[in-house]
This record gives C-alpha cells, sequence and structure tokens, in this order.
C-alpha cells in the first residue's frame, strides 16, 4: 500500500522546524547574507531545540531519526535560509561516515559529544585539484609506528573554521586508487592543521567555507575509521543518507521562491490587471509548483528506501540531480515575476537565485548525479 501521510510525530517534528525557520531563521536571513557572517548563534539554538544531529542513533545518545525525518527538518529550515541551513546540515554530512563504519568505541567517542555539548563538524574529501574526481586527490596518510601522518590540502570545506572536528579521506595506498583511502576522524586542535581564508561565494555566504591544510598531521590509529582501505565506501555511503536531505533543502528553497513569486503575482498589477492573470506568470507558476511536488516525491522515495534498508544509490542522484536543477529553475523564474525589482537586493528572490546555484555543484554535480544514474541503469540492470 502506498501512503503519503505523515506520522503524528512527524507531523509534530515539521512543526517545530517550520516554527524554527520563521522566528529565528527568517528575521535573520539577510544579515547574514549581506554580511556573511557565520550563523553560530541560530545553529546553537537549533541545536537547545533538538534540531540538530537528529540521526545519531538513540544508543549513542541522539534522537535516531530516519532520513525521513531529516528531509522533512531540511526542508523546512531550508525555506527559511539555506545559507544558515548548510551551516547546519555539515554535521549531519561529517557524521554519516562515522555512523555507517566506525567501531561501537568510535561512536561512543565522536558521536555522543555531539549529543552532549553544541559542536560542529566538517566533511573533507574534496580538493583544490579533485572534486568529482575523487580519485585524483594528492592528500596522504603515512603510517609511522602506531599513527598515521596526514600530508595534503582539503577544499571548499564547509563549516571549515567552525567545526570541532574533521572527517577526512586520504590516500593509505595511492596505487590502490578507490581501495587505497582511508578515513579519519580528525579533531581541530591537533598541531599542524592550518584554515585558509573564509572564501566569498555567489550564494549561501554566511556558510564557511575554506581551504583546509594537513601540515604532517598525527592521527593515531584509534581515529582510523572502519579499516584501511574503506575510506572511499565510507565517504560515498555517506552520500546515500545526505543526498535525499540536501535534495529536500534544494525543495524548501524552491517553495520559498514560489511563495514569493505567487504572492507577487498577486499583487503587481500590469495591462490593468494583477499579474497572475497573464497566462504566462500563471503557467510560469504552475510549473513552480509541478517541479516542487515532483522533486518532493522523489526525495520522499529515496529516503523512504535507505530508511527501509534498501540500496537507494539511484534514487538519491535522482532527488538530487532533480531537486536541484528544479530549485535553479524556479528561483529563476521567481525573479523573472518579480520583473526588474527582481534584480535587486531590496526584494528576497535575488538572494534564492544566488543561494539555488550551489545545490547544483556541491554533494556531486548534476552532471556527476546523472554518470551515477546511468551508471545504474547501464550496469547495474
Ligand atoms: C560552497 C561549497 C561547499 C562545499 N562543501 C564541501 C564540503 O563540505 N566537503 C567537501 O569535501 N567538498 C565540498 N565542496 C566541494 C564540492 O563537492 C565540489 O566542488 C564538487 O564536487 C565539484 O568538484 P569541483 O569543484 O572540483 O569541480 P570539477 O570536478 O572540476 O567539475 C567541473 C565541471 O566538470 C563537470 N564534470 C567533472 N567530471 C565530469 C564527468 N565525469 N562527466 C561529466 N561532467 C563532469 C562537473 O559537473 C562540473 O560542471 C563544496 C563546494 C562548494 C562550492
Amino acid at each position: 500500500m502506498i501512503d503519503f501521510s505523515l506520522s503524528e510525530e512527524q507531523q509534530q517534528l515539521q512543526a517545530l522546524a517550520r516554527e524554527f525557520a520563521e522566528k529565528e531563521i527568517v528575521p535573520n536571513a539577510a544579515h547574514h547574507d549581506e554580511t556573511g557572517e557565520f550563523p553560530r548563534a541560530i545553529c546553537q539554538k537549533a541545536w537547545d531545540v533538538g534540531l540538530m544531529n537528529t540521526h545519531i542513533p538513540a544508543e549513542y545518545g541522539g534522537a535516531g531519526l530516519g532520513v525521513v525525518d531529516g528531509c522533512l527538518l531540511a526542508e523546512e529550515i531550508a525555506r527559511g535560509c539555506t545559507g544558515i541551513g548548510t551551516a547546519m546540515e555539515a554535521n549531519t554530512l561529517a557524521e554519516g561516515p562515522i555512523i555507517v563504519g566506525a567501531s561501537d568505541e568510535q561512536k561512543r567517542r565522536i558521536l555522543t559529544p555531539m549529543t552532549e555539548k553544541f559542536s560542529l563538524a566538517a566533511y573533507c574529501v574534496t580538493e583544490p585539484q579533485a572534486g568529482s574526481d575523487v580519485a585524483g586527490m594528492k592528500t596522504t596518510a603515512r603510517k609511522q609506528g602506531d599513527d598515521y601522518v596526514l600530508k595534503g590540502q582539503k577544499m571548499w570545506i564547509t563549516n571549515g573554521s567552525a567545526a570541532d572536528w574533521y572527517f577526512v579521506v586520504a590516500y593509505t595506498d595511492e596505487a590502490q586508487k578507490h581501495r587505497g583511502m582511508s578515513a579519519f576522524y580528525v579533531p581541530r586542535d591537533t598541531p599542524g592543521i592550518e584554515v585558509g581564508k573564509k572564501e566569498k561565494n555567489m550564494g549561501q555566504r554566511c556558510s564557511d567555507t575554506r581551504a583546509i591544510t594537513f601540515n604532517d598531521v598525527v592521527v593515531p590509529k584509534k581515529n582510523l575509521i572502519g579499516a584501511e582501505g574503506k575510506g572511499w565506501l565510507l565517504a560515498m555511503a555517506a552520500f546515500d543518507h545526505s543526498r535525499p536531505i540536501v535534495a529536500a533543502a534544494a525543495v524548501g528553497l524552491a517553495r520559498a521562491a514560489m511563495d514569493h513569486a505567487i504572492r507577487y503575482a498577486k499583487e503587481r498589477t500590469a495591462f490593468g490587471v494583477p499579474i497572475h492573470k497573464h497566462q504566462s506568470i500563471a503557467f510560469m507558476v504552475a510549473e513552480m509548483a509541478m517541479k516542487i511536488e515532483a522533486a518532493r516525491l522523489l526525495v520522499w522515495q529515496s529516503a523512504w528506501k535507505i530508511d527501509r534498508g534498501e540500496r537507494n544509490t539511484r534514487e538519491a542522484a535522482m532527488a538530487k540531480a532533480f531537486a536541484a536543477d528544479s530549485a535553479m529553475q524556479v528561483a529563476t523564474d521567481a525573479v523573472q515575476v518579480f520583473g526588474g525589482y527582481g534584480f535587486n537586493k531590496e526584494y528576497p528572490v535575488e538572494k534564492l537565485m544566488r543561494d539555488a546555484k550551489i545545490f547544483q555543484i556541491y554533494e556531486g554535480t548534476s552532471q556527476i548525479q546523472r554518470l551515477i544514474i546511468a551508471r545504474e541503469i547501464f550496469d547495474r540492470g
């Protein structure tokens, strides 16, 4: 039986996130966009009310929520501001591989403190010369006695300076390519870590994106996640959990853009009628509504599958690509509905158009999602 209804608990979660976005995020979004100031206080409040780290299992002190639940929260938070939402969600990405592949002792040591005290984490995979092509990374982790020595540079790391710890993937054996990558938990205060300048990005401007350099950083063996050679698998497995959530955030952004477009189309008149009476405007909004509904269904399906313990790589890639491309289109069309005012910073939709673009780039570009979908079709049948 197909059932799209939400449980009472899910409706409460959704309402909590919606209220949080309305009260804490919407009134501050323009300020953080304008100044680029990191939204630490808002993240702290979100942690206080239980809106962060929601997927940490109950046995490690977390709420143990599923990916569907995470998607419901992400959509509402993103409707408020995706820059602030990204700062909140970076924890989800960094914690993902720990939840999937760390030992019980590591989970207690790494995840439980996240539920006891507000703290942030970052996922460090991309490098200056290697984004989509992860195997092109240069960072190495050389064995030295009972330790590993990390050397190399990561790029575009969300929460780079705000994080208390990093999830880092590095080569322990370059010759083995993907099978030679290993994953590490690295506390931020480990000697030899250099945090770069805050990158000046087009959108999501308050999200803290930095290069992180590891200058012979000594990592004890107890911080190797899983086993040597499992880094790639862990980093990618985390995407199956996080891509539906990122896609849900894109849906939230698109919803915000459509809401603004509807309101404006009712208020603005041209040629003696509200502009929504012009079919080209009404149809643009109808297209927005179709894209949002379709994207949300893909998001929910991909999240539902992984919550049931089924493989969702193909569905998560579809949800991510479709929701990201839809958010970009919806935000661009919202600017069009606003006409000249849409192009102006005094009005809300230009921010949404700038913020939307990153959804087609991070967590795997829209091209890479299509590559994954095509591989799933042709190689796995
Ligand atoms: C704001 C921001 C935040 C980020 N946060 C993080 C983070 O927290 N942690 C992290 O590890 N990374 C992060 N990233 C990195 C992000 O995941 C990469 O930028 C992304 O994967 C693309 O890699 P690239 O920039 O090297 O582009 P490239 O891989 O060089 O791609 C350039 C272009 O070529 C296309 N392309 C590449 N290969 C193929 C192919 N085989 N087929 C078709 N097209 C292809 C791409 O789609 C793209 O259009 C972030 C990036 C940004 C901008």
